[in-house]
């Protein structure tokens, strides 16, 4: 191979700049010390409810082990998500024309961009992000746009902040509710201005919900497009990732209206076929089996974020119990640090690795904050890592 020739796309040097290594950096800072608390990951701690591995199991016994036709998911399967988006999210969509079961909400999200994003189009995205949603937007050569999200509005995306970014580029507002990574859930009023702007300027509104049972306290999930006049205009993504602990299963789905859907399975096939069989069969038996195991596994993410809140501001780590997700966005600046010294310092210093808020941003603003995931360890593991925390902070 010539040495001298670049083979990569400009595409993928697109990405790598993006890419803001931060993650890959507080790991390489860890390696080789023993005992680090991980409180970056974004993974729960919980292993998959038994009901659904045996699902899984019964699956293969069964020969579960071709290719699934429809591509769009297994019938049963988008009956059941039907079921479920009309009871629990006020969405009435059709199971064979308007459901696409797709390869985690990743798949999702880079099939939504593929179908609708033309290069130069504008995407606005909340920051700071989920960097795998601004980075599809930049893979098919669209310009993300990005609105704030800020502490005083309990990292909130604004409406208003949302009208300022449009122009006539705009395609489509991209929402995450439950937020990652601030753990802010949008307002039924936040959603109703957008609905208002979008209807408006005529924009598509996609919304990533996979954190919708990750909500504490009496908050409400809101999905956007149960409002009047939305289900058309709104492609609304949710996963099995978070709310039944099963990240590595790779499973999510999305809705939207049956022009939009029939397009985006040509992309879909195009990608990936078909979403694995097993998980299939696995998803089916989350949505349809006993549900105690989300509340359970809800309330003690509740009682860990309680218990986070309760210890990281006496010490100065400034943050408001989030109302979603699994993550506490803190601000550190009364510790007269940036996040990324922090961050750096408590994995070096005191065994525990959290990620620097700049990590999720590359606007001004975010220098002093620090994500915290409460749920990706165990309690025990949540103790030591508190106990280290509130060290080495009396040290500084
Ligand atoms: N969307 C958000 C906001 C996330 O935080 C994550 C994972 O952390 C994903 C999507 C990925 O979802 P999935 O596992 O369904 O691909």
């Amino acid at each position: 191979m010539n040495q001298e020739r670049d083979f990569l796309a400009e595409r993928v040097k697109g990405l790598q700049k993006a890419g803001l290594n931060e993650t890959a950096a507080m790991l390489e800072l860890v390696r080789g010390i023993e005992g680090v608390v991980d409180l970056g990951y974004g993974d729960p701690y919980y292993t998959t409810p038994a009901h659904i591995m045996e699902a899984a199991k019964r699956a293969m016994d069964e020969g579960y082990t071709h290719y699934v036709l429809p591509v769009e998911g297994y019938t049963p399967l988008r009956e059941a998500i039907a079921q479920k988006l009309a009871v629990q999210n006020g969405i009435a969509a059709d199971p064979n024309t308007e459901i696409i079961v797709t390869v985690g909400v990743e798949e999702a999200i880079n099939v939504i961009m593929l179908t609708l994003i033309n290069p130069g189009d504008e995407v606005i995205v909340p920051e700071p992000y989920y960097s795998p949603a601004f980075k599809a937007v930049k893979m098919v050569g669209g310009v993300p746009v990005y609105t704030q999200l800020r502490e005083e509005r309990d990292f909130r995306t604004d409406p208003e902040d949302v009208r300022k970014k449009i122009t006539p580029k705009t395609k489509m507002i991209y929402c995450i509710t439950p937020n990652a990574p601030t753990g802010g859930v949008m307002q039924k009023e936040d959603l109703d201005q957008i609905t208002g702007i979008a209807q408006e300027k005529d924009l598509l509104v996609v919304t990533d919900e996979i954190y919708e049972k990750m909500i504490y306290d009496d908050e409400k999930h809101h999905s956007i497009a149960s409002f009047p006049d939305m289900k058309d205009r709104t492609i609304s993504m949710f996963g099995f990732s978070k709310a039944y602990a099963m990240c590595g299963w790779r499973i999510g789905y999305l809705t939207a209206n049956p022009d939009l859907v029939k397009n985006m399975t040509a992309i879909h096939v195009q990608l990936v076929l078909m979403a694995n069989s097993i998980s299939q069969k696995a998803a089916l038996e989350a949505l349809t089996g006993p549900q105690d195991c989300v509340e359970e596994m809800r309330r003690d993410f509740q009682d860990r974020r309680d218990l986070m809140v309760a210890r990281l501001n006496p010490l100065g780590i400034r943050c408001k119990p989030p109302k979603g997700s699994m993550y506490i966005y803190a601000n550190v600046s009364e510790l007269d640090m940036v996040g990324i010294d922090f961050a750096r310092r408590l994995a070096t210093e005191a065994r525990v690795l959290a990620h620097p808020g700049t990590t999720y941003a590359s606007s001004e603003g975010y220098e002093q904050y620090v994500r915290f995931n409460f749920t990706s360890v165990s309690m025990d593991e949540l103790n030591i890592a508190l106990d280290r925390i509130e060290e080495f902070v009396r040290k500084l």
